[in-house]
């Protein structure tokens, strides 16, 4: 078949990959428990469902402007500044199916071929993957599990130069639920001002905080001129199959992604806007409540992996992820890597869990072995997987 060579530059987000894999197995009778992909167990709140069925109803079945609705757009700007500290106005807002479009259509307007892109390792494997499909050049930052996940800032300088035009940034953290501190953002912040680069900020888990506070970057500053923000009403308000994300840029900016979203999308579906205004100004104690019931999953699984012999796991702040240490494990085994012991677990636990290379390439003096659990499935599925798990890793 003759195919565009780009093409084959674009690769996987494994936790979907595996989505068939599970499904597969479950069809063959397999009680699967899966800690694979990354989405809430909560069903959508009554209210932002009753408010896509009257959208419906009320025939608000059309095209929407490719920017989004004013409404939405207007219900975002107010929420989303208040919430960051920050003035937006609704035509620095974009919305789109989904925050990925965001993602992929910022990095598209910003970077061209041979433009270094800075992307977090591990990290959300889709911004490594555009960016090579882009032809840019990804340099991994490597987050260490020393310092909590996040990176060093003397490593981060000696990489920026001038061909660095755009650093992405993901707090909390897919996939180790770590938080930037003040203090490395503000050091990156000055890094961008000074080499005059753009920065990616995927806000996406920014209401999935347990402890110390959010901050994002556009709020510091000089740097909302220079900042994408990437976030979407799939994490926060358990709406995932519904796609419906947004970002907040500069003016100029926006115009350039909605011309993308012309191009690919023509707009967001009409009612699921309608919804979103209602998730955005409505009341928000179910959603509250979501964060609650995430903090204490966390403390369980976190407990739960401790009492692992071979695995060691850190308290996250944020985002519905933990990503132990299974070195231990692993060559208590004879598991070269975390790649083994994932298909080891799947296969005879039939439980499912993601090994660090799903997050990216090992990066330079990185000797350990991970592997990432999200962990929005059910406290009794929890307690009942990671019991499968412990029984087989310890032989019993
Ligand atoms: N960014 C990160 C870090 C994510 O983990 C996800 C979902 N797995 C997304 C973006 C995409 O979310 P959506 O397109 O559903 O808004």
């Amino acid at each position: 078949m003759q195919l565009a060579r780009r093409i084959s530059r674009l690769s996987t987000e494994s936790a979907f990959a595996m989505v068939p894999v599970v499904a597969k197995m479950r069809a063959e009778g397999k009680d699967v428990i899966s800690f694979g992909i990354g989405e809430p167990a909560f069903d959508t709140p009554q209210n932002i469902k009753d408010a896509c069925i009257k959208a419906i109803n009320d025939n608000q079945t059309h095209y929407a402007s490719s920017s989004g609705l004013l409404a939405l757009k207007q219900a975002l700007a107010k929420e989303g500044g208040k919430f960051r500290g920050m003035n937006i106005e609704p035509d620095e807002v974009v919305v789109t199916p989904g925050s990925k479009p965001i993602i992929f259509g910022s990095m598209h307007a910003i970077l061209d071929e041979g433009d270094e892109v800075i992307y977090p390792n591990p990290g959300y494997p889709t911004y490594e993957s555009v960016a090579n499909f882009i032809g840019a050049k990804p340099i991994a930052l490597p987050l260490w599990e020393k310092k909590n996940f996040s990176f060093d800032v003397e490593m981060l300088k000696k990489m920026v130069n001038k061909k660095t035009k755009m650093i992405i940034l993901n707090s909390p953290q897919n996939p180790t639920g770590s938080m930037l501190s003040d203090k490395d953002l503000e050091e990156i912040a000055a890094l961008a001002k000074k080499f005059n680069f753009w920065v990616m900020t995927d806000e996406i888990y920014s209401k999935i905080v347990y402890e110390g506070k959010f901050t994002s970057i556009a709020s510091l500053p000089g740097m909302k001129e220079r900042t994408v923000i990437s976030d979407g009403f799939s994490k926060a308000y358990a709406m995932t199959g519904w796609r419906l994300g947004y970002g907040i840029m500069p003016k100029e900016l926006a115009k350039h992604i909605t011309t993308l979203e012309i191009n690919a999308n023509s707009c967001t579906n009409t009612f699921v806007q309608i919804a979103g205004v209602e998730a955005i100004n409505g009341d928000q104690s179910e959603v509250e409540g979501f964060v609650e019931e995430f903090k204490k999953r966390r403390d369980l699984t976190v407990k739960l992996l401790n009492q692992i012999k071979g695995f060691k796991c850190q308290v996250p702040k944020g985002a519905f992820y933990v990503f132990p240490n299974v070195s231990e494990a692993c060559k208590n085994l004879g598991f070269k890597d975390s790649l083994q012991l994932q298909a080891y677990i799947l296969e005879k636990a039939n439980v499912l869990v993601l090994a660090r290379t799903y997050f990216g390439p090992k990066n330079a003096g990185e000797n350990e072995e991970y592997v990432r659990l999200s962990y929005v499935t059910t406290p009794e599925l929890i307690e009942k997987g990671l019991e499968r798990v412990k029984k087989l890793v310890e032989g019993k």
